[in-house]
This record gives structure tokens, C-alpha cells and sequence, in this order.
């Protein structure tokens, strides 16, 4: 039997993880749960799963959920705040650890699991994309074991050898081809892309996810983002890296080889075959996705990206090459003008002018510390924060 803990469990990522594990009762049981204010949500999941403990992000929540936890007759231990999330994510009896909370905020409780030496199941792409070489310092000094969920690098990781050793060149890799959908704004006149609003931004062609990743779809962030979570994962230059987009998210990503070969991972767009994939890795289990039928796809498409229409992704690529916490600065700045255009606070064409300005004006330099980067990411927001202020004051 194998424990999992769930961090973010009432998120898009963590439905579909449990979805998964309700499939296979005799192979997974849950140890913990997380969420941040649906103390509802996690109420009834816990029902559900009988977690020994649930965590969640104030203490008013966790008076809230305890109560309904003992309404339902449940003495499943409740606690909050990020050391709680730590705790539940390194505690002994865990085997494996979904890191499915959105953004900065699940830093602290991945690298927990990772300095514990857990099987890490990697969703949150944010944690990675701040701490770079400092994650994966972390999970190679105590033996973790880190499996990509988002569903790109899960692909990419089906299509390198069982060996791979982080090093494109010794595996005869010629470059990662990450492929995109173009999100919902793909071909829409960008002058127009001004006025579009929150609800638009996060309907999704292809993928039904939490509305933080779908501004960032929109924006192509979201790629710009898997560029540097490619580029620590597999050891890829960003030269090594190529973006096409494909828009029926049917090809989740391929790798291309030195002899010519390039090989892909297929399959419907469902979170949950990238989740069943890493949690039984290397066996295969059932996950509830249907079988792919090619004859009803009938056609694949592909281009390239077009910088012009999504700075973002040219700005994701700046920060990759200048290094150290150029990334850790681009994400912050990211999180909070998101966060600023789901307010209604600036336009959509107004994030990646945020971005800029903070990468423009915030010193970055070598990240050399864990604390040097939670502080990077601090200085960040405050300075995406006043910037934004400024425009609305204006
Ligand atoms: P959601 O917004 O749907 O869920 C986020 C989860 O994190 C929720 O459980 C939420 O709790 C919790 N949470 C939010 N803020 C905090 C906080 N400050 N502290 C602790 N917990 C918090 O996100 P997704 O599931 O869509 O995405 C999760 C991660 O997975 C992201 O990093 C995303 O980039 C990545 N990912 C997602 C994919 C998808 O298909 N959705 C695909 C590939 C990667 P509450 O519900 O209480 O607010
Ligand atoms: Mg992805």
C-alpha cells in the first residue's frame, strides 16, 4: 500500500489525482489533504478518503473544517499554515507527494517533500521554475525521486530513454519539441485582445483547468513557464528547446533525435493520464481516460509560435538565459498581474507589460540560497504591485 499526500487537493490537478486513486483502492490510500479556503470541498473528500490529515491556509478555516469533520463523525487531524503543508508532505509514512497547489505558495511544502525524500509528483511548475538548481539539488542530495505531471514534461519523459541522465547530448537528443495549444486567443486579432475579459481569457480550447493556468494558456506564459521547467528537468539549453503549436492537444510533446527519429506521446487532453503514469511509474494502471481515436482526430496541425502576439513567451525565454532569479522574478511578477487582470484591476495586454517592468527595474543575480529567492520573489510583487497601482492611480 502506498501513502499519498495531497497538496492543493481540491485544484483541477487534485480532483483528477483523486479521481485516479479512487480507481485503484487495493494499491493507494490517502494520508493527507490540502486546500486553501474550500473548506467544503476538502470536507467532503475527506469524507470520501478518510485522510488521516487535512490541512488548510488560516485558522478560521481549520476551526470551520473540524467542525464539519466531526459533524460527519471524522477524527481526521486538522492543522494549517505552510509548516502544516511541510508536515504532511515529509511526514515518514508518505510514499509519494502530488505538489498540485498553484503558484509561489507551493514552493515551501514541494521542497519539503523533495529534502524528505519522497516520490514527487510534480504539477506545481512554479516551484521549479523559482528554485531551479536548488530544487534539483534537493531531491539529488536525499534520494528523491521527482515524476512530471504537467502534461508536456510527462510526455517528454515517456519519450527518453529509461537511462536518461540529464544530458541531451549523451542521449543522442537533438532538441524537446513542447508543443502548445495557442490557448483560447490563438488566432483573434491581437489589437483586440485589449478589451477580452477574465471569463474569455480562461476558456480553454482544449484543457478544463484552475483559472490561474488558463490566463496563463492565454497568454502562452504557461509554455514560457514549461520552457524553464524543461530546461531543469531534462538539462535542455533553451536553444535545445522548441515550441510548436498544436493546437488539438493531442500530441502532448516529443523529443527529437540525432538519427532523425522524433517521438511523441499522444493521447486525449486529461490530466489524469499524466497522474496514473507518474503515480504507478514504470507500471501502467487504468485512469479513467478513454482510448485516443486517431480516426476521429483525423487531422494534426502545427506552426510556430508568433512572439509578436505572445511576449510573454519571449520574456520566459530572456529569463531563462540571463539565469539565477531572473525566472524566480518573472514568476512573481506573473502571479500577481494575473492575479491584477482576474481583479479586473489592468487589461489582458497589460501583463506582460508588468513582467517587463519588474525584470526591467529589480536587480536580479545569482540564486544562491532558497531565502534569496523567496526574497527575490518578494521584492518582485512589490514592485509588480506599485506598478499596477501607479496605472490605476493614473
Ligand atoms: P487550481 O487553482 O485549480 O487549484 C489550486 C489548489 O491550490 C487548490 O487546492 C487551492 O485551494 C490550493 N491553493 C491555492 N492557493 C494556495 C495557497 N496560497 N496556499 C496553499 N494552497 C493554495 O490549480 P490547478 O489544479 O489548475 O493547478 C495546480 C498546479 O498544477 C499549478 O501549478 C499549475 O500550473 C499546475 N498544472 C495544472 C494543470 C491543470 O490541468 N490544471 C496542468 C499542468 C500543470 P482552494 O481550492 O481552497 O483555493
Ligand atoms: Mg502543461
Amino acid at each position: 500500500m502506498q501513502y499519498v499526500t495531497i497538496l492543493g487537493a481540491t485544484g483541477s490537478v487534485g480532483v483528477s489525482t483523486l479521481d485516479v486513486l479512487a480507481r485503484h483502492p487495493e494499491q493507494y490510500s490517502v494520508y493527507a489533504l490540502s486546500a486553501h479556503s474550500k473548506v467544503a470541498e476538502l470536507a467532503a473528500q475527506c469524507q470520501q478518503f478518510r485522510p488521516q490529515r487535512a490541512v488548510v491556509g488560516s485558522a478560521e478555516a481549520a476551526l470551520e473544517l473540524t467542525r464539519l469533520l466531526r459533524e460527519q463523525g471524522l477524527a481526521t487531524e486538522v492543522d494549517y499554515g505552510v509548516d502544516a503543508l511541510c508536515a504532511i508532505a515529509s511526514a515518514p509514512q508518505v510514499g509519494a507527494v502530488m505538489a498540485a497547489i498553484v503558484g509561489a505558495a507551493g514552493l515551501a511544502p514541494t521542497l519539503a517533500a523533495a529534502r524528505a525524500g519522497k516520490k514527487v509528483l510534480l504539477a506545481n511548475k512554479e516551484a521549479l521554475v523559482m528554485s531551479g538548481q536548488l530544487f534539483m539539488d534537493a531531491v539529488h542530495d536525499n534520494g528523491a525521486v521527482l515524476l512530471p505531471i504537467d502534461s508536456e514534461h510527462n510526455a517528454i519523459f515517456q519519450c527518453l530513454p529509461h537511462s536518461y541522465g540529464r544530458s541531451p547530448a549523451a542521449s543522442g537528443v537533438a532538441k524537446i519539441l513542447l508543443t502548445a495549444s495557442g490557448g483560447p486567443f490563438l488566432t483573434r486579432a491581437v489589437e483586440s485582445l485589449d478589451a477580452v475579459t477574465p471569463e474569455q481569457a480562461c476558456k480553454h480550447p482544449t484543457w478544463s483547468m484552475g483559472r490561474k493556468i488558463s490566463v496563463d494558456s492565454a497568454t502562452m506564459m504557461n509554455k514560457g513557464l514549461e520552457v524553464i521547467e524543461a530546461h531543469w528537468l531534462f538539462g535542455a539549453s533553451a536553444e535545445q528547446i522548441e515550441v510548436v503549436i498544436h493546437p488539438q492537444s493531442v500530441i502532448h510533446s516529443m523529443v527529437s533525435y540525432v538519427d532523425g527519429s522524433v517521438l511523441a506521446q499522444l493521447g486525449n487532453p486529461d490530466m489524469r493520464t499524466p497522474i496514473a503514469h507518474a503515480l504507478a511509474y514504470p507500471q501502467r494502471i487504468v485512469s479513467g481516460v478513454p482510448q485516443l481515436d486517431l480516426a476521429q482526430i483525423a487531422t494534426l496541425q502545427f506552426e510556430r509560435p508568433d512572439f509578436h502576439r505572445f511576449p510573454c513567451l519571449a520574456l520566459a525565454f530572456d529569463a531563462l538565459r540571463a539565469g539565477g532569479t531572473a525566472p524566480a522574478l518573472l514568476n512573481a511578477a506573473n502571479e500577481v498581474a494575473v492575479q491584477a487582470f482576474l481583479d479586473l484591476q489592468i487589461g489582458f495586454r497589460q501583463i506582460d507589460r508588468v513582467i517587463a517592468h519588474v525584470i526591467e527595474t529589480v536587480p536580479h543575480g545569482a540564486a544562491s540560497s532558497i531565502e534569496a529567492v523567496i526574497e527575490q520573489d518578494r521584492v518582485a510583487r512589490m514592485a509588480a504591485h506599485a506598478y499596477i497601482g501607479d496605472r490605476l492611480a493614473a
